[in-house]
């Protein structure tokens, strides 16, 4: 693969800048490759070649993109091997999680959104006119590190698919899984111009992308930080925007229960996955005062089958987190935790690595922590639990509810309250006991946790806009 190269209108090409990218092992701290930190006359470019296809690819009928869709797949799948190599190298994820979740969830995601496709709601008669959903036109798709190929496909198939022509700019930090997804639709044979993948950083970039005339709109999945300043810059030119920002996700386990394995576990699948970078991850767990320490004492204990190492041994359950910075900031959050006095059950402050040593992050829990401390309420994105005591439901609701965020949050007890509180709070995804996702339903946040959704119908949705046509009198 030539990373030196972006692909702009159906070809890879140079790009006119000649700065680079140097992306790093997180495991090793080894350079693996450079990338073009490519410049706005690099997102010009592509942005014009994408504008040019859009005619075209919008006049497609579903079927014709849903077929070029379908070779994709199978081009994508074809590339497993490869697409598990980079990304367990790039980010640094255990290999077995890489090719389960990084990898092989997004060939079912894909399958989704082209077996839901024919179901999205294109045309609707109203009582005096017919409403169209039409595509919107350019869609810049700015992509985040942690999920680099996940995010990546939730934003350009169903962007695709609705007849968008589509610019990626994947993150700085893993750009290199994107280089193969783009291969995948090469090989599909997509007509030039319809996809575009340019690299660079998102201060240069991805601003140059958000407020480029012919962008139509910026999907975009981060930081709520850098979501505001996208969106704010795109909205200067009235685009559509949608956002995919942060979280800080409760976990309530219910009075009452005989046994909290499996409560415990499904919460450590989420806070430890990815070495805690996940968006939706359970970074507060809620528990009732009365059971707190007996809770405590099995979190202790199984806490211990999350292992820390080599990303590439299919044993290890977390791997180094993915980079110098992320090290230090979730670092620097432990240290506040012990400062504003919660206590350490599990773990401690990261030792500094030595200069050929990754940047491993092994689970750190904190109890007596308030919704008030800092760990509590800001995204640490690290493999960082907060236990919180409460005394009753009405105030685990009131502390789930407290915070900036509303992405995701879990309940587990009781069937018929563990229904009545998952209702009342405020978050776009909330997981009853143990059922497991769903690929149809909506994904995105409430409050500072984003704007629009992902997946599914939903998801398709988003990528239109109506036409009403008012045609009785024809
Ligand atoms: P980030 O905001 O630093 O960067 C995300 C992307 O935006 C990158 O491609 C970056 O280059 C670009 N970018 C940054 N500043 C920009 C600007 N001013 N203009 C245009 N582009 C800009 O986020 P990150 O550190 O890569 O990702 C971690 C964050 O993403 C966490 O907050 C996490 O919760 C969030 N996230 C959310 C979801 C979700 O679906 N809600 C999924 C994954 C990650």
């Amino acid at each position: 693969m030539d990373f030196g190269k972006i692909f702009i209108a159906g070809r890879w090409s140079e790009p006119a800048s000649k700065d680079w990218i140097v992306v790093e092992n997180p495991a090793t701290r080894e350079e693996i490759a450079r990338v073009p930190a490519c410049s706005s006359e690099d997102v010009d470019r592509a942005v014009k070649a994408a504008s040019a296809a859009f005619p075209a690819w919008a006049a497609m009928p579903l079927e014709g993109r849903m077929a070029l869709m379908e070779r994709f797949l199978e081009q994508f799948r074809s590339l497993e091997p490869q697409l598990v190599d980079i990304t367990v190298r790039e980010l640094g994820s255990p290999v077995a999680f890489t090719t389960k979740s990084q990898v092989e969830y997004q060939y079912v995601r894909t399958r989704s959104y082209i077996d839901l496709a024919p179901k999205v709601p294109l045309f609707e008669k109203m009582a005096a006119s017919s409403v169209y959903r039409e595509p919107v036109g350019v869609v810049g798709c700015i992509t985040p590190w942690n999920y680099p190929l996940g995010q990546v496909i939730q934003k350009i198939v169903p962007a695709l698919l609705m007849g968008n022509t589509v610019v990626l700019k994947p993150s700085q930090h893993t750009p290199l899984s994107s280089y193969y997804l783009t291969e995948a639709i090469e090989r599909a044979g997509f007509p030039e111009g319809v996809f575009n993948l340019v690299t660079g950083r998102g201060s240069e970039i991805g601003t140059a992308l958000s407020t480029h005339p012919l962008v139509a709109m910026v999907s975009f999945t981060g930081s709520t930080s850098g979501g505001i300043t996208v969106a704010t810059n795109a909205l200067r030119s009235v685009k559509r925007v949608s956002l995919e920002l942060g979280g800080k996700s409760p976990y309530i386990i219910l009075p009452g229960l005989k046994n909290w394995d499996e409560p415990i576990h499904i919460l450590f699948n989420s806070i430890f996955l990815n070495s805690g970078q996940t968006c939706t991850a359970f970074s507060r767990l809620l528990v009732p005062r009365s059971e707190a320490s007996a809770i405590e004492w099995r979190l202790a204990e199984i806490s211990r089958e999350y292992t820390v190492g080599d990303p590439r041994d299919p044993a290890v359950k977390l791997g180094p987190v993915s980079s110098e910075r992320q090290f230090r900031k979730i670092r620097s959050y432990i240290e506040k935790g012990i400062e504003e006095g919660a206590k350490l059950l599990v773990g401690g402050v990261p030792s500094e690595p030595g200069p050929k040593e990754g940047w491993y992050v092994h689970p750190v829990i904190f109890t007596g922590v308030s919704n008030k401390m800092t760990i509590a309420r800001d995204e640490i994105f690290g493999p960082v639990l907060c236990v919180i005591a409460y005394d009753s439901a009405e105030e685990a609701v009131a502390i789930a509810n407290d915070t900036t965020y509303g992405l995701n949050a879990g309940v587990y007890g009781e069937k018929s309250l563990a229904l009545k509180v998952a209702r009342r709070i405020e978050a776009g995804n909330v997981y009853v006991n143990s059922s497991p996702r769903d690929t149809s339903a909506p994904f995105g946040g409430f409050k500072a946790s984003g704007i629009g959704r992902e997946g599914g119908v939903y998801g398709m949705l988003e990528f239109t806009q109506q036409k009403a046509l008012f045609d009785t009198k024809l």
